[in-house]
């Protein structure tokens, strides 16, 4: 399984399905039929998920 992790993030991401900010599996269909699974992992500097921790701004 492949891992997009986002870049410089606030957080340490983990090559895991069960990283802390909680990844979301995402299928591929590749032209000859074959399947990829991404795991899209989350931003967690307060793009998209603000639950846990504040105090940025
Ligand atoms: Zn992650």
């Amino acid at each position: 399984m492949l891992h997009v992790m986002p870049l410089g993030d606030a957080v340490e991401h983990v090559s895991d399905d069960d990283c802390v900010c909680g990844p979301t599996a995402k299928m591929i269909k590749a032209e000859d039929g074959s399947v990829v699974w991404l795991m899209i992992h989350h931003s967690l500097d307060g793009r998209e998920i603000t639950e846990g921790h504040q105090g940025e701004s």
